[in-house]
């Protein structure tokens, strides 16, 4: 399965991201936990990510790119991966499929959306704001990571819905009821019946 994830931040990507890596023996790559371990371990690219992600606008591409590629040319991403948090805009949707093309690697199959509106987005994030402390869990932060994800990745939506790999599931309700709608659109559009 190679499958990216798409949804506003808080919409629980990492946790459906997370389950459907363990249910199809796929590696989940995460460009977001990536930048943290960078900015928590004092790399170079640590240091040049952070002031972008402490302000919640995307860090530049070159930075991200560099990260999916190094980890999508390790063995374990040969047989697929569920890649949440990137592509986050048109340029990167177009840079993993030339990416995944020079390393003669099958196309992405399915983008999944996870639909979660920007009030619940908001009190989510604030939720975790006060169990986890992450840096960018401040509200005026958090309203300028759901502008830039309004902006920047809702558009790409089109992109993947054009080439009829877009599924779209409501991110509300239980995680494992979620997980199930995942499942059921993924033999949908898998089956050409999407
Ligand atoms: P969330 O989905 O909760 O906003 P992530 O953990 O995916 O959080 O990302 C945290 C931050 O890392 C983003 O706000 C952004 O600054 C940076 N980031 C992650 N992935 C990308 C990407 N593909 N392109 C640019 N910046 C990124």
């Amino acid at each position: 399965m190679r499958m990216i994830l798409l949804g506003a931040p808080g919409s629980g990507k990492g946790t459906q991201g997370e389950k459907l890596a363990a249910a199809f023996g796929v590696p989940r790559i995460s460009t977001g936990d990536a930048l943290r371990a960078a900015v928590k371990s004092g790399t170079e690219l640590g240091r040049r990510a952070k002031t972008a992600m402490d302000a919640g606008d995307l860090v530049a591409d070159e930075l991200v790119v560099g990260i999916v590629e190094e980890r999508l040319s390790l063995p374990d991403a040969s047989e697929g991966f569920i890649l949440d948090g990137f592509p986050r805009n048109t340029a990167q949707s177009r840079i993993l499929d030339q990416l995944l093309l020079k390393n003669h690697l099958p196309a992405v199959e399915v983008a999944l959306h996870l639909d979660v509106d920007d009030e619940e987005i908001v009190s989510r994030l604030l939720a975790r704001a006060s169990e986890q402390g992450r840096a960018d869990d401040r509200e005026e932060v958090i309203r300028s990571r759901i502008r830039v994800y309004n902006n920047e990745t809702h558009p790409l939506l089109d992109y993947y819905a054009k080439q009829n790999k877009l599924i779209a599931v409501p991110g509300v309700g239980g995680v494992n009821e979620i997980f199930d709608a995942i499942r059921l659109a993924v033999i949908a559009v898998e089956s050409g019946l999407a």
